[in-house]
């Protein structure tokens, strides 16, 4: 397999490499550079960053974004307890204070001023200022920052702001080829080689369709879904059609579409 590695050992959690973002993330994560990730839905975003965590030896702290995120679901906030206030660092500030990779999932999906709480940290300054408590957080050298989106989503509200985009180094993820989607499918569900093989080139073929409108495309962890239902028994073409067509679509045509395809392929 050309330009693909797979670095594994029996602890880490295993992740099939693409190209080179695995020694793009070590060199970001050794001289303090932030990344940015962007790739489709379920393509092995998350996956790298939980193994990246586990080959550098760092904790992880994941936030999943949302648009009621605010800057204190990252930075922390006072609580009542026992008829007194106390202060509960959020995870943000936990990364900085423990040291570790501070992981935003999806986050053009957070309210813009909770952005901004990152912008500090994304500088030479690497430092994390909390109104709150008065205090200035001074990021120790393990302290990472990585957020992630999905460019497919994006409209223009909702895309990073170019002040912001411009802190971190990005690395573009997108799915695999059918080789190395196989040896995922293989490695993820144990199932027949034949199988992963027929799945992913299911995908590589459905991915080429432009003509159903889709909003996106077939990923990784919807095929590994339909190997594992297969593999427990359920025929072939209602798993696909369970796990992928109507994955994608609500629309009736196109998941009949998508299943002519599938029967087509399978
Ligand atoms: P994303 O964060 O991009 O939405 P995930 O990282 O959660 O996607 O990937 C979804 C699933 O697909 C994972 O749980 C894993 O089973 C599988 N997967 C996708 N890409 C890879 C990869 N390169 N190596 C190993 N597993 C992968």
């Amino acid at each position: 397999m050309d330009n693909v590695q797979a670095i594994q050992t029996s602890k880490q959690t295993f992740y099939q490499a693409q190209n080179n973002e695995i020694e793009l993330f070590q060199t970001a994560a050794n001289n303090q550079v932030p990344v940015l990730i962007k790739g489709p839905t379920g393509c092995g975003k998350t996956r790298f960053i939980q193994h990246m965590a586990e080959v550098l030896g760092r904790k992880l702290f994941t936030v999943a974004c949302h648009e009621d995120l605010t800057a204190s679901d990252l930075i922390g906030r006072h609580l009542i307890g026992d008829g007194n206030t106390y202060w509960q660092d959020g995870p943000l500030t936990r990364a900085v204070r423990e040291g570790g990779i501070c992981y935003l999932d999806e986050v053009v999906e957070a309210r813009k001023d909770s952005i901004v709480a990152i912008h500090p940290l994304t500088d030479d300054r690497r430092i994390l200022p909390i109104d709150r408590t008065g205090e200035l957080l001074k990021a120790p050298d393990d302290f990472m920052l990585v957020v992630s989106y999905n460019p497919g989503y994006q409209n223009l509200l909702k895309g990073l702001k170019p002040s912001t985009k411009q802190r971190f180094m990005a690395l573009r993820f997108d799915y695999p080829n059918i080789e190395t989607e196989t040896q995922i499918i293989l490695k993820e569900t144990h199932c027949e080689m034949s199988l992963a093989k027929q799945l992913a080139e299911l995908a590589h073929h459905l991915r080429q369709l432009k003509e159903h409108d889709l909003e996106e495309s077939v990923s990784t962890r919807l095929l590994i879904y339909a190997a594992n239902l297969i593999k427990q028994g359920i025929n072939p073409l209602s798993a696909c059609g369970a796990a992928i067509a109507e994955s994608l679509s609500d629309d009736l045509a196109v998941v009949e579409a998508l299943n002519l395809v599938i029967q087509a392929k399978l």
